[in-house]
């Protein structure tokens, strides 16, 4: 049955803005038009109506840890998928840090199974640059391509070795794969496991410095430099990170670059308020680092807002500071979280559409837009609809939220992937 998205503000960068009225049948959009009365023209149509809301281009995570296979008691593909729907997202990218690491066909083969199995969003593997994540002996790229990866990280940890990151890049670029990659110099790390400051010392733990992350960030833009291969730089936190790949772009290296929600609303000050709800990797940072981020997310050096979503169970994150795991989930609080950044003026909602879908379709080389023709993949955002954060009625099976009871403004009302809705707001 054909549908109609009646009368919503369409929004799809570079493309629409304006109220219209869109027309799905069989799954793709097949006609767009100024909003009118265009019932009578479809008498056996489901009319949605959008009046007041946002219409956008189904929106992209290209940062979410599923954690199947191997730790299905955190996040299982099918809990993920419900979770990034009831979030507004039609399509996650899963990293390959699952138990066996998907560095081969076979495992980004079963994801792809199961994402199937759970037909609810778009589930795109992203694959290891080294085998086991071990950063020593490079994936076999073109197999993993074949098997349906749309990009190469080692998430979680970091390519060390100079020589072999470089063969990355050139291999990957070969086969057509961008890089993601999470910079971290482990050695700069040191065991620390909150940022370093006033904040670690009152709370007397270890803290792991700006240049942890910024060093690595300005080796690997040296290595895009080199290699001219795509390179996308994972959750960025620090001010001299946002700095080098600023001007990195100015000088036309091809380097984009993501931030994660709570980089843009926490501060290191926060973890003595959430604890280990708080603990990530990179760790939230100070005041001057979170409005870096901002100005970087302004001014269009941050092209994506990825969620970094890192399922854990609360009984992990109740051990001890040091001990708990890194990591937050964030499928079901990114786009309010977004939002809030439209409210607070620091971006427009064009450009949040662009971070949250155009962007992250364009770097990992995926269909997304508001096209006649094209799959029926969108998202319904009510920007007045007032919404209290509630972990205990979240769709993920994990809990580490430090966003619990957040009282916020603006939700999406309505997801819909190839023309079926995953999600609806009742
Ligand atoms: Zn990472």
């Amino acid at each position: 049955m054909p549908v109609i998205i009646s009368g919503g503000r369409v929004i799809d960068p570079g493309n629409l803005d304006g109220i219209k009225d869109i027309i799905i049948d069989d799954g793709k959009i097949v006609e767009i038009k100024d909003h009118e009365a265009s019932r009578s023209t479809h008498p056996a149509t489901r009319i949605i109506d959008a009046s007041g809301k946002i219409v956008t281009p189904g929106l992209i995570d290209m940062h979410v840890h599923l954690r199947e296979p191997g730790h299905e008691y955190k996040e299982t593909i099918e809990s993920g998928c419900r979770a990034a729907a009831f979030g507004g997202i039609t399509a996650v990218c899963t990293m390959p840090n699952t138990d066996p690491a998907n560095d081969n066909q076979q495992v980004t083969e079963y994801i792809l199974k199961k994402a199937k199995e759970a037909d609810t969003v778009r589930v795109y593997p992203v694959a290891a640059i080294t085998r086991g994540l071990e950063g020593k002996v490079l994936c076999d790229y073109g197999d993993l391509k074949e098997a349906g990866a749309v990009a190469l990280s080692d998430d979680g940890n970091p390519v060390m070795d100079g020589q072999l990151m470089r063969m990355a890049l050139e291999h990957a670029k070969r086969i057509g794969l961008p890089v993601i990659s999470h910079c971290e110099r482990r050695d700069l790390v040191a065991g620390g496991v909150m940022n370093e400051g006033e904040v670690a010392k009152r709370m007397g733990l270890a803290g792991i410095p700006n240049t942890a992350e910024s060093m690595m960030v300005m080796r690997d833009i040296e290595l895009c430099e080199l290699t001219n291969a795509p390179l996308h730089i994972a959750h960025v936190s620090t001010s001299e990170s946002v700095r080098a790949i600023r001007d990195a772009k100015e000088r036309g290296v091809p380097v984009t670059a993501e931030t994660a929600p709570h980089y843009f609303t926490l501060i290191d000050e926060d973890v003595e308020k959430y604890y280990t709800n708080a603990k990530m990797n990179p760790p939230l940072r100070s005041h001057a680092d979170r409005e870096a981020v901002l100005s970087g997310l302004a001014d269009g050096t941050i092209d994506v807002i990825a969620t970094d979503h890192a399922p854990h169970s609360s009984i992990e994150k109740k051990a001890e500071f040091n001990l708990a795991p890194n990591g937050i989930i964030g499928l079901e609080t990114s786009v309010l979280l977004g939002l809030k950044l439209v409210e607070d003026g620091i971006i427009t909602i064009t450009d949040l559409v662009d971070k949250m879908s155009t962007n992250p379709a364009r770097i990992l080389g995926l269909e997304c837009g508001l096209n006649v023709g094209s799959l029926a993949d969108i998202t319904i955002i009510d920007p007045a609809r007032g919404f209290t954060v509630e972990a205990d009625s979240f769709q993920s099976l994990s809990r580490n939220t430090p966003f619990d009871g957040w009282n916020m403004k603006g939700k999406a009302v309505l997801t819909m992937v190839g023309g079926k809705i995953v999600y609806e707001d009742n």
